[in-house]
C-alpha cells in the first residue's frame, strides 16, 4: 500500500489573502507558467483543490491513501471562511472516502482554549489520528502558553506534523526551526512528531534531534523541487535522511503545491523507480512507517 503523508485541500476563501499571495512567490518566479496579464486570483493555479481532484491525482500515480493536511493561517489574517469551517470541511469531504483519504486536523496551537475546543470537537466525532501545526505562523512550541495544548495532543495521541524550512510572506521562518521541539519532546517522550520536508533548509536541527528521539519522523515532500533538473540532490539528500533515521522516513508529496513544476505522478513515480535505498527500506518510505504511524 502507498501512502502519501503530505497532502493539502482547501476551498481559496479558507487562505488569508496575504498568504495566498505570499504562496505566489514560487510561483511567480516560475512565470513562465503563469499568464501575468490575468489577475492574480485567476491564475493561482490551486485556488480551488476538491477531494475529487484529489482522488483522480492518487488514482493515476498509483498512491493508494493519503494524509490531509489543514493549514490555518487564520492568526496570520482571518479568512472568509474560517477555521472551524475548513476544519469541518476537510473531514466532511474526506469522510466520502473513508479507504483513501485520511483527514489530520490542521488548528494553530495559538488560539489557546479554541484550538482545544476545536480538537475536542473533531476527536469526539472522527478520532483523527493527528494534527497539523505552523510555527512560522507565530509561535514556539515550547512556548508555556502552549502547554494545555501539548496535554491534549498526548491525551489524544495524536501525530503532530510540522512545517519546517522555507516560510514565504509574513511568516517567520526561523519559528518553524526543529530544534524548537527539544523541551516538548523531553516532556513528552512518547511524543510522534513529524517534521515536514525533512526540515528543509533546517535538516541539520532534524538530524540533531533523530539522533537523540526515536519517536522524531519526517516526510520527504517538496524535494520535487528539485527535478527534473537535479535528481542528484534529491538522491543525496533522500540518503543523508536514510543515514540518520533510517525507517523513519516518510514518503510525502505536498500535493497539489508542486504539480506544475513537476507532475505528481512523475514524483511518485521517481521514489517508486529510482535507485535511492533497498526494496525493503522503500516499502517502509512509501507505506510501511506511516501504517505504523497510523496504525492501520
Ligand atoms: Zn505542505
Amino acid at each position: 500500500m502507498i501512502i502519501d503523508g503530505h497532502v493539502h485541500m482547501w476551498l481559496r476563501p479558507m487562505y488569508p489573502d496575504v498568504i495566498i499571495n505570499a504562496y505566489l512567490e514560487p510561483w511567480l518566479a516560475m512565470s513562465e507558467f503563469i499568464d501575468m496579464t490575468k489577475e492574480i486570483e485567476e491564475s493561482f493555479p490551486t485556488s480551488e483543490v476538491r477531494p475529487e481532484l484529489l482522488v483522480d491525482s492518487m488514482k493515476q500515480a498509483g498512491v493508494d491513501r493519503s494524509v490531509i493536511l489543514p493549514l490555518d493561517f487564520g492568526l496570520v489574517q482571518e479568512p472568509k471562511i474560517g477555521v472551524e469551517e475548513f476544519n469541518d470541511w476537510i473531514f466532511e469531504s474526506a469522510s466520502n472516502y473513508p479507504d483513501k483519504l485520511i483527514p489530520f486536523m490542521g488548528i494553530d496551537p495559538g488560539r489557546g482554549e479554541q484550538a482545544i475546543r476545536l480538537m475536542r470537537k473533531y476527536f469526539s466525532k472522527f478520532e483523527p489520528r493527528g494534527i497539523k501545526i505552523y510555527p512560522p505562523n507565530g509561535f514556539y512550541p515550547y512556548e508555556e502558553r502552549l502547554e494545555p495544548f501539548w496535554k491534549e495532543v498526548k491525551d489524544m495521541g495524536l501525530i503532530v506534523v510540522s512545517h519546517a524550512g522555507a516560510s514565504w510572506g509574513p511568516l517567520d521562518e526561523e519559528k518553524s526551526r526543529p530544534i524548537h521541539f527539544r523541551s516538548v519532546l523531553d516532556k513528552y517522550p512518547e511524543q510522534k512528531l513529524v517534521i515536514a520536508h525533512l526540515g528543509g533548509k533546517y535538516r541539520a536541527d532534524t538530524y540533531e534531534l533523530a539522533r537523540e528521539y526515536d519517536n522524531l519522523y519526517t516526510d520527504c515532500s517538496a524535494l520535487q523541487g528539485w527535478l527534473p533538473s537535479e535528481p542528484q540532490v534529491v538522491k543525496d539528500r533522500l540518503s543523508e535522511a536514510f543515514s540518520v533515521m533510517g525507517d523513519r522516513v516518510i514518503f510525502g508529496t505536498d500535493w497539489p503545491l508542486f504539480d506544475l513544476a513537476y507532475p505528481y505522478e512523475s514524483w511518485c513515480s521517481f521514489v517508486r523507480e529510482q535507485d535511492i535505498c533497498s526494496e525493503e527500506r522503500r516499502e517502509k518510505l512509501l507505506g510501511g512507517t506511516m501504517r505504523k504511524l497510523l496504525g492501520i
